[in-house]
């Protein structure tokens, strides 16, 4: 494939990068990334991911932009409240680079439909905000063994890793065998949740597919950060596959997909699947989340 003079002045500021170059916007072209959430995460993470010349986008969000997305969900505009958010991101995302080429899914990611959505995809960045969706990603893109990129914010903490069990790296259960009991994690509805801090963790995800596709830098496999914007504070913790995980253990309970029930949930329709200070400290067991 040839690059337009457009595309090379268009990318030229990364191109001239060591690592990138023609063969690398040749990989970030020819890649597909799969987004899941349009919201506070996703929108930073797919505007920097188009920006960059991601060949294909997926987004998939059932939700309609409401007013008081607006103050993170950075993808849409104050006239895009009551559009469906992957019609107002698509737009946003198109206009942005037209290059990019966005599938959209507005339909309810189920059990039924996530490893079909996400099978030809290269990459898959987790920007939900409930736990039932943030296990069945998890799930689905272990038995689909795709890359998972994940981001969790609240209030002003944020968490990021990757996820390669298929590469001898843990997956998310590993660290949380079980969603949470409901009540023990409160909601960003519940919490709030600082703008900034969705647009700092949703862009370490985007920065992460890059590294990923590019296979440059030091992979967040195996590796748990968290970050605390109040006291601008980063903490890793080394994290390891867990042969006890229910999913990608030695003796694994889990075989197929699972549909948590939403309504398990505490905090209504805008839940954030945020672990808090559960696992923070030098001595972390990721068999016991609580
Ligand atoms: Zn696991």
């Amino acid at each position: 494939m040839e690059f337009s003079d457009e595309q090379i002045h268009r990318y030229s500021r990364q191109m001239i990068l060591p690592g990138v170059g023609g063969k690398g916007q040749r990989k970030l072209t020819e890649a597909k990334v799969f987004i899941m959430g349009a919201g506070g995460l996703g929108s930073p993470a797919a505007l920097y991911l188009a920006a960059a010349g991601i060949g294909t986008i997926g987004l998939a969000d059932s939700d309609q932009v409401e007013l008081h997305n607006l103050q993170r969900q950075i993808l849409h505009r104050t006239c895009d409240v009551g559009l469906p958010k992957v019609e107002s991101g698509k737009k946003t995302l198109e206009s942005l680079n037209p290059e990019v080429r966005v599938q959209i899914y507005a339909e309810r990611v189920t059990s039924v439909n996530i490893r079909e959505i996400i099978k030809d995809y290269n990459l898959v960045l987790d920007g939900s905000d409930n736990f039932p969706t943030r296990f069945l990603v998890n799930d689905a893109c272990y038995f689909e063994r795709k890359t998972l990129i994940s981001g969790a914010i609240l209030r002003f903490d944020g968490q990021l890793s990757t996820f390669k069990p298929h590469a001898n790296g843990p997956c998310y259960r590993c660290l949380f065998p079980e969603p949470p009991p409901p009540g023990l994690v409160p909601s960003c509805q519940e919490a709030g949740v600082l703008g900034a801090v969705a647009g700092i963790i949703g862009l370490f995800q985007a920065n992460e597919a890059l590294k990923e596709i590019l296979g440059i830098g030091k992979s967040m496999a195996g590796r748990f950060l968290q970050f605390n914007a109040l006291d601008l504070s980063f903490h890793e913790l080394k994290i390891q596959k867990n042969p006890n995980c229910p999913l990608c253990g030695e003796n694994p309970t889990i075989k197929e997909l699972i549909d948590y029930s939403q309504s398990c949930q505490t905090g209504g329709s805008e839940k954030d699947s945020f672990y808090g200070d559960v696992c923070r400290g030098e001595d972390f067991n990721p068999q016991s989340p609580s």
